[in-house]
Formats: structure tokens, C-alpha cells, sequence
């Protein structure tokens, strides 16, 4: 079996790399009929942020990804937070110990910062000196008992062959044991451990079989790897995900814009789409800059759905997809190393394009009225026409056209206010129009309008109404259509007018003509 999990620390809200994580664990654990734990970090107490865990839950609880085991949840390998876990952790720092693989150290920060500077001055790569070490049993107990502070660290002396291991992304690391620390700490003097034993600990005690984490954490891999050795435990597979950044090839951080999952929920975007995105950010065909190179920018091409034949290939860049269709594609081997470029373009293309499978369904299509219900009613306070039922015909017809869900008033402003005849679109769109053309135009509409039989009123019978009064005028499709476009919306693109006349309704449609006459 298959167990993943997404091991946060609560040091702040989620951000999209954390999403990224968390989706990608989802994708491989549901691909290979698994599950995934959520476990909290939160060792490190001066770095922990009050509600925290809340947010990273609710960041989660937005994007429909759902954890099998941890807080609020429960399961097997409870506590889920490290916090509530220390015991385990000082079991496996005796283990340590008691093998030979760790050692206590009771060297102050001066003594370590001195010492540091001693082995750097000598050009020595070296953290520490190892003074500890030299220790006798009995004045390691003798300080012990007397209470004196230290740490627990590993000792890299003597550590048992390993096996090489390659990430599953990355390949074979080269082993960076020069850049380690030397002897790191994995027990702190306030007995908290450090994130490298408390990791190790718990993704053996909890069974997991497959580490998916951020690249930031492949340096710490051999580290990992030696206290697995050390501990005579066979360590999981790794799979590190390469570094996002922006477009420019910067690393994404909050100055430059949003990052924060709670940005992309607040404005608007749809969580799928902000999955989707993620998901082929780090897949896909499209060419990524390299591990050291600059990064560079691949816009979406035109072309939207992948083809139900091509399924099993490797989705495009630009392939929109489902969480379940997410996760029957989803290959780990598949996804490379190379730093992976987030473009805000495609996420708009991503999210336009969900934005019409969801209102395939009528309950899609309520769900995204519900959710812009408010947004209508604050940009149009006056209007009488911003229930749920009319916002969703208005969807209907502005779909494709809407990039997100938030900006519906921008689009489709007209279907809820007055056309605005002196904005400068209005203006100009009038000046190409012949003025008895217009006039001849609007009022064999209000009066063939003063005919019909509202009740058997459809799209169809309005194409068909259209059609006779444009023969009636004898005018050229494009004309006549542009005078009615400008009358009913006084604007120059957007639905096909018999849909706009469809949702405005007769009356409204009379008032408007008789306005744009007047
Ligand atoms: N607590 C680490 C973080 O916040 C997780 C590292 C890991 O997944 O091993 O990123």
C-alpha cells in the first residue's frame, strides 16, 4: 500500500509551492489507490503563527483536496502534530546514542561559534570539532544528571554503508555531505527535536512509503539517508519537486505578487483551475528552463481540451482537466527536474476554460452564480435584476468570454444597468452607424415588438424575428446587427444578440430601443 504525506510546518499561511505539494502527493497516492496523511511540523515553536493550521486546512479544504489521516480526521498514526509526539522522537535519539551513531554535546553557542571560526580560519569545511565526542561515558553521565544543557548530534564518523539511493525526479544526487553541517544536531537542549530526526522518525513510524517535498529539501537527502542507515531502517522512496518561479524567472515570494493560496481563493480563480496549473506547471511537454539556466515563459497556445484519444499521452501544457482526470494522468515519471515557470497567462486561459465545464451543468452553472451573487449586488446596488436565476442565464451567455468569475459585472454590465451610450466604445460604435439606417432599424423592431406574444418568447423565435426584420430593412446582416448591438448594450462585442434579447426580455428591450432613439 501506498501512503504519502504532506508535512507542513504552521509558519505562516499555505503558499502555492505548499498547494503544489500537497496536490502532487494527492495525485500519487489517488494514481496508485493510496492515501495521504497531513502532518503538522511544528517543532519549532519560535517559528510557529497562531492559527496556522486552520489556515493551511481551509487553503486544502478550498482546493478539494482531502487528506485521509490527520487533524480533524484522526486515523491510525495519530498525533498528527509533532509537537504531540516528542516521546518517539527521544526513543529514536537513544536508539542513536546507544548504537554510537549520536553523541551528546554540551559546547555553548560561544564555544561553538569560536570553534567555528577556528576550523574556518584553517580552510575547513567543518561546522564543529567534534570535542564532545571525546567525552568519557562517565562525564557524559556525571553533566547529564547535574543537569547540564546539550544537544544530541549525529555522529558522522562512523556511519554503516548505505546503499545509493537516486530521488525519483532528480536521479542520483551527488553526495553533498560537505555542504551538511558537520555532526548535525537532531536533539535540541529543549528536547525538541530538529526537523531532520522528527521527519525521519515519523515517516517510519507511520509507514510512509513515499516522500514527495519541495527541492528546497533535497540537500537534506544524504542526511536522511544516513540516519535511516544509522537506524539499520529502510528508508522511503524521495521524489523532490524542482523550484517554481515566476515568469521573469524570479523565485516567487510574497513581494512579488501572490502567493499565498488565500490570494488566489479571495480573488476569484477556480480551485481547479489553480490545481491544473500547478499540476502542469511541473509536467507536460512544455519546454521549462533548466536546473541553472534563466527561465522562459510558454504562453498557451490556442488549442483548449486535450482529445479523448490522446488521453494516455502526456498532457500538453495547457490540457484542461478535472482532479479526477488530473489524477488518471498524473505520472511521477513524467515530471523532470528543471525549475518550473508559474504563468499567470495560463493560469487565465486554465481557469476561462474550467470556467465553461462547470457551467456545463446546471448545478456548475448555480454554484458559480451563488458564488458571484454578492459581487453583482455590490457592483450594482440599484439593480432590480441580480437574483441567482438571472445571473446564471447571464453566465451562460458570457461563457468564453469570462476569464473569471469575479469580473461577471465587467462583462456583462449591461445585462444589469442601462447601456452607457457616452462611454467612448458607445461613441464610436455610433459614429459608424448611418443615422436613418439606425432610426429605421430600432423602430420596425419596437413596433414588430408591440406584436409579439412575449409568452412564446425563445431564442429561436427571436433568430427568426431578427432574420424577417432584417429582410424588412434590407440591410446587411453586420449593420443591422451592430445597430441593435449598440441600442441593447451599447457595446461593441459580447453574446450573440438574440441571447441578449432572450435575457433582457421584451420590456427591457423595448426601453432600451425607445432610450437609444430618444
Ligand atoms: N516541514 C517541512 C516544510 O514545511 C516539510 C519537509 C518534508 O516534507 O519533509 O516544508
Amino acid at each position: 500500500v501506498v501512503l504519502l504525506r504532506f508535512a507542513p510546518s504552521p509558519t505562516g499561511a499555505l503558499h502555492l509551492g505548499g498547494l503544489r505539494t500537497a496536490l502532487y502527493n494527492h495525485l500519487y497516492a489517488r494514481r496508485l489507490g493510496g492515501k495521504w496523511i497531513l502532518r503538522i511540523e511544528d517543532t519549532d515553536a519560535t517559528r510557529a503563527v497562531p492559527g496556522a493550521v486552520d489556515g493551511i486546512r481551509s487553503a486544502l479544504e478550498w482546493a478539494g483536496l482531502e487528506y485521509d489521516y490527520g487533524p480533524g480526521v484522526g486515523g491510525p498514526h495519530a498525533p498528527y502534530y509533532q509537537s504531540e509526539r516528542l516521546d518517539l522522537y527521544h526513543t529514536y535519539a537513544h536508539k542513536l546514542l546507544d548504537s554510537g551513531h549520536a553523541y551528546r554535546c554540551f559546547c555553548s553557542a560561544d564555544t561553538l561559534a569560536a570553534t567555528r571560526e577556528r576550523l574556518a580560519r584553517t580552510g575547513s569545511n567543518a561546522t564543529y570539532d567534534k570535542a564532545c565526542l571525546n567525552l568519557t561515558e562517565e562525564e557524559v553521565m556525571r553533566r547529564v544528571r547535574a543537569g547540564h544543557k546539550h544537544v544530541v548530534r549525529l555522529n558522522d564518523s562512523n556511519l554503516p554503508n548505505r546503499p545509493a539511493q537516486a530521488d525519483l525526479i532528480f536521479g542520483h544526487v551527488k553526495d553533498a555531505h560537505a555542504s551538511l553541517p558537520t555532526d548535525p544536531v537532531l536533539l535540541k537542549s529543549d528536547l525538541f527535536p530538529t526537523y531532520h530526526l522528527a521527519s525521519v522518525s515519523d515517516d517510519h513510524e507511520m509507514g510512509i512509503t513515499h516522500v514527495l517535498r519541495g527541492e528546497e529539501w533535497l540537500p537534506s537527502l544524504p542526511l536522511h539517508l544516513d540516519l535511516y542507515a544509522a537506524l539499520n531502517l529502510k528508508p522511503p522512496h524521495f521524489a523532490h519537486l524542482p523550484l517554481m518561479l515566476n515568469r521573469d524567472g524570479s523565485k516567487m515570494s510574497k513581494r512579488k505578487g501572490d502567493v499565498q493560496v488565500l490570494d488566489y481563493q479571495r480573488r476569484g480563480w477556480e480551485p481547479i483551475a489553480v490545481l491544473n496549473w500547478l499540476a502542469l506547471a511541473g509536467w507536460g511537454t512544455a519546454a521549462s528552463p533548466s536546473h541553472t539556466g534563466a527561465a522562459e515563459s510558454d504562453t498557451p497556445p490556442p488549442i483548449p481540451v486535450p482529445s479523448k484519444k490522446a488521453k494516455k499521452a502526456a498532457p500538453d501544457s495547457t490540457a484542461v482537466m478535472t482532479l479526477n482526470e488530473l489524477i488518471h494522468n498524473f505520472d511521477l515519471s513524467s515530471l523532470t527536474h528543471r525549475r518550473t515557470v508559474l504563468d499567470p497567462n495560463k493560469l487565465e486561459y486554465l481557469n476561462k476554460h474550467h470556467l465553461m465545464r462547470i457551467a456545463e451543468t446546471d448545478e456548475g452553472l448555480t454554484a458559480l452564480a451563488e458564488k458571484v451573487h454578492d459581487v453583482v449586488k455590490a457592483a450594482f446596488p440599484t439593480s432590480p435584476y441580480t437574483n441567482v436565476a438571472y445571473i446564471k442565464d447571464v453566465i451562460s451567455a458570457l461563457e468564453g468570454r469570462i476569464v473569471n468569475i469575479r469580473d461577471l459585472p465587467i462583462y456583462g454590465a449591461y445585462f444589469f444597468l442601462e447601456p452607457y451610450f457616452q462611454g467612448d466604445e458607445a461613441i464610436k460604435m455610433r459614429k459608424r452607424l448611418d443615422d436613418v439606417e439606425y432610426r429605421t432599424v430600432l423602430e420596425s423592431l419596437i413596433q414588430r415588438l408591440s406584436l409579439e406574444d412575449s409568452t412564446k418568447w425563445s431564442e429561436d423565435t427571436i433568430r427568426q424575428l431578427l432574420q424577417d426584420e432584417e429582410s424588412k430593412v434590407g440591410l446587411k446582416q453586420k449593420t443591422f446587427m451592430s445597430v441593435l448591438r449598440h441600442a441593447l448594450t451599447g457595446s461593441s462585442a459580447g453574446p450573440s444578440v438574440a441571447t441578449i434579447m432572450k435575457i433582457l426580455g421584451q420590456d427591457r428591450i423595448k426601453e432600451r430601443l425607445k432610450t437609444a432613439l430618444a
